[in-house]
């Protein structure tokens, strides 16, 4: 069975059936596909497939998969393809599924706060649109232009985890389309659900291997009354992190904790063609608040107290333009490093308590390797963005790479925080994932998906 999802339909003959289900030839690309929609954010490995679908509608989605199944043809699941970590990358060929035209935000209902969304509507315009009719959707990850469907299947975090939680905590229910076609339905406006195994949250996080996500139910929060940042240097990055623990258990209240150095607030500055608003010192912590005015005011008034005693050498508010400047610096850090140099993305997590002994480690085995690597990251929630900078020796970055995992597993840390496996990351995840979990994983993806057609290139079954 598996031989013959290879022995896919090309040409012609597969357009005319994707025409007989799409009705819009504008819609489909058999050939000429543009590379773009075969690869992934960083667009440095470029898969191969037999066509490029643009679907509009959940039935259109169950008919394409519907047709798959039945000729057993692979289907890669594509939303703004901004991932990082090869996801989008079709390496069996076959079809890619792409959501973006999905766009439309069905309904924002006030009484029950919540968004209903269709898969490829935009990070950016439903946190704008909610903003703008009083509601705050919090996730936060930091490509904005990445689909609500891509940050359900990655259970994407981002910078306001630590207050806030991920893209799961937001998934009330859930429209799918499962590989055979059927379409199901999870969750609903409930705030609350404890109806059997949930369904909903095998598929968050999943990465489009058990089905395509086609509708959501969101949770919306009332817009906070006020969004405040402050910065606070450190004589180093050490001395930065290990104040981080200290900070929270203060109970400051922080929306966001990110750490960053000065060498690479050097590359965002260049890159973003905006100033630092500030200062000279070896490291920096960016912390947000949010709420109302009196809790952040009272919750910057308590960091005052403390953060001297933790180290940090100043406590800076910003106003709003240097806090947007900062921010904006911060968020274009993985593009500012890409533009310099090819890199291999990681993002390991590891408890918050072993952030400054992790990152320790990376700046010695930079020291003792002599590749480079640019380390920032959600510092209130321990997940380590790190980029590694790509040399002309493999071997040598493959070395590095399997140290850092190998440290990174002792310190009980996991393989991926935020952006998943994909197929980069593949390596590490099969041997650091205990047998048992591999095999109900494995069991789960046959129970969701016989045929294994969908996402086969970075399914569990590999
Ligand atoms: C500069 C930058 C910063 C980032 N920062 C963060 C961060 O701070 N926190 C964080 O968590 N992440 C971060 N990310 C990763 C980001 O969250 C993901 O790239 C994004 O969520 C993927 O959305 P997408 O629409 O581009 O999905 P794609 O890249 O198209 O797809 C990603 C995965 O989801 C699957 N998929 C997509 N749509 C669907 C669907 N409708 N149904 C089922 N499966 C689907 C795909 O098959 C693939 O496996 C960052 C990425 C970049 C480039």
């Amino acid at each position: 069975m598996l031989k013959a999802l290879c022995r896919i339909k090309k040409g012609p003959k597969m357009k005319k059936e994707l025409l007989s289900i799409i009705k819009d030839k504008e819609r489909i690309f058999t050939e000429n596909i543009p590379k773009k929609f075969l690869s992934d954010g960083l667009q440095r490995e470029i898969g191969n497939a037999s066509a490029l679908v643009f679907v509009k509608t959940t039935a259109e989605v169950s008919q394409i998969m519907k047709y798959a199944y039945k000729k057993n043809i692979a289907v890669t699941i594509r939303g703004a393809g901004t991932n990082l970590v090869g996801s989008t990358v079709p390496t069996q060929k076959g079809i890619v599924l792409d959501l973006s035209k999905m766009n439309r935000i069905l309904e924002i209902d006030c009484e029950t706060l919540t968004a209903t969304v269709e898969a490829g509507v935009l990070l950016k315009d439903l946190a704008e649109k909610v903003l703008s009719i009083g509601y705050f959707y919090p996730p936060d990850p930091g490509e904005k232009n990445s689909t609500i469907g891509g940050n359900i299947a990655t259970n994407a975090g981002g910078m306001r985890a630590i207050k806030y939680g991920v893209t799961r905590d937001y998934v009330h229910g859930l429209e799918a389309v499962l590989a055979d076609g059927s379409i199901i339905n999870m969750g609903g406006k409930t705030v609350k659900d404890a109806s059997g195994l949930s369904l909903k949250n095998l598929i968050v996080g999943s990465e489009g291997t058990l089905a395509v996500v086609t509708k959501c139910i969101l949770k919306l929060v009332p817009k906070p009354e006020t969004f405040k940042s402050v910065i606070l240097p450190y004589k180093s990055l050490t001395a930065a992190i290990i104040s981080v623990a200290k900070l929270l258990k203060a109970d400051i209240k922080p929306t966001a904790i990110e750490f960053i150095e000065e060498s690479v607030l050097l590359l965002g500055e260049k890159y973003s063609g905006e100033k630092f608003p500030s200062l000279k010192a070896d490291a920096y912590l960016l912390i947000a608040f949010d709420g109302s005015l009196l809790e952040v005011n009272s919750n910057i008034e308590k960091l005052k107290n403390v953060a001297f005693n933790y180290g940090a050498k100043d406590v800076l508010p910003l106003n709003e333009t240097d806090a947007e400047i900062v921010w904006k610096i911060r968020g274009c850090l993985v593009n500012a490093v890409e533009a310099i140099n090819q890199q291999e993305p990681v993002d390991i997590v590891v408890p918050i308590d072993k952030t400054a002994e992790f990152v320790n480690f990376v700046h010695k085995t930079e020291a003792n390797s002599g590749i480079k690597m640019v380390a920032f990251g959600h510092a209130g929630d321990g997940n380590v963005h790190l980029c590694v900078i790509r040399d002309k020796n493999k071997t040598k970055i493959k070395n590095v790479l399997d140290v850092l995992y190998a440290k990174a597993y002792e310190l009980n840390g996991l393989t991926s925080g935020e952006h998943g496996i994909g197929l980069s990351k593949k390596t590490y995840f099969f041997k650091n994932t205990p047998k048992i979990n591999l095999i109900l994983m494995r069991n789960i993806k046959k129970a969701f998906d016989k045929k294994q057609i969908l996402n086969k290139h970075i399914s569990y079954l590999l």
